[in-house]
């Protein structure tokens, strides 16, 4: 429902049966066009399974996402080859530490998780590509690239 003002409410229509369900098979779609990425996050995300880490899932929208936390998760992503990070999103796989995990970190690597969705498997390149033109321009590879940056945009509304 959206307040028009004055007293005029504005109800906006209900999705049809037919609009249901082509959003359940664009969501589907994304689920698994991002298959071969989740899949590495899986395998990413097993020592955190198998130190007793806990999974939970999370959603951004409609967008589905596995989120792994534990005492691998914080191991990992202190040592991770890029530098120590909060949280990672690899495909439908969010892979966060527990000491730092925010609904504003959470909102950040489930933007990601839409991006990898739209994206699929392209996502590694696609992102690789947004730093290196950031870098051919002068600016910061991580900060300027494209994908982080609608990321940022998206904590705003955590
Ligand atoms: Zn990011």
């Amino acid at each position: 429902m959206v307040d028009a003002g004055d007293d005029l409410i504005v109800i906006p229509p209900r999705p049809s049966a037919l609009q249901k369900l082509l959003r359940m098979l664009a969501l589907l779609a994304g689920i698994v066009w991002a298959l071969p990425l989740t899949l590495v996050g899986l395998l990413l995300a097993l020592p955190v399974v198998a130190c007793r880490g806990e999974v939970r899932l999370v959603r951004s929208g409609r967008v589905p996402a596995l989120l792994f936390s534990g005492r691998a998760a914080d191991y990992m992503l202190e040592r991770h080859p890029f530098g120590a990070m909060c949280a990672m999103a690899i495909g439908h796989v969010v892979i966060a530490e527990r000491s730092s995990l925010t609904r504003r970190i959470l909102t950040h690597e489930l933007a990601h998780v839409r991006q990898a969705a739209c994206w699929g498997i392209l996502f590694p390149f696609v992102y690789l590509g947004a730093s290196a033109w950031a870098m051919l321009r002068g600016q910061d590879a991580y900060w300027n690239n494209v994908f982080e940056i609608a990321a940022r945009k998206a904590e705003r509304h955590a």
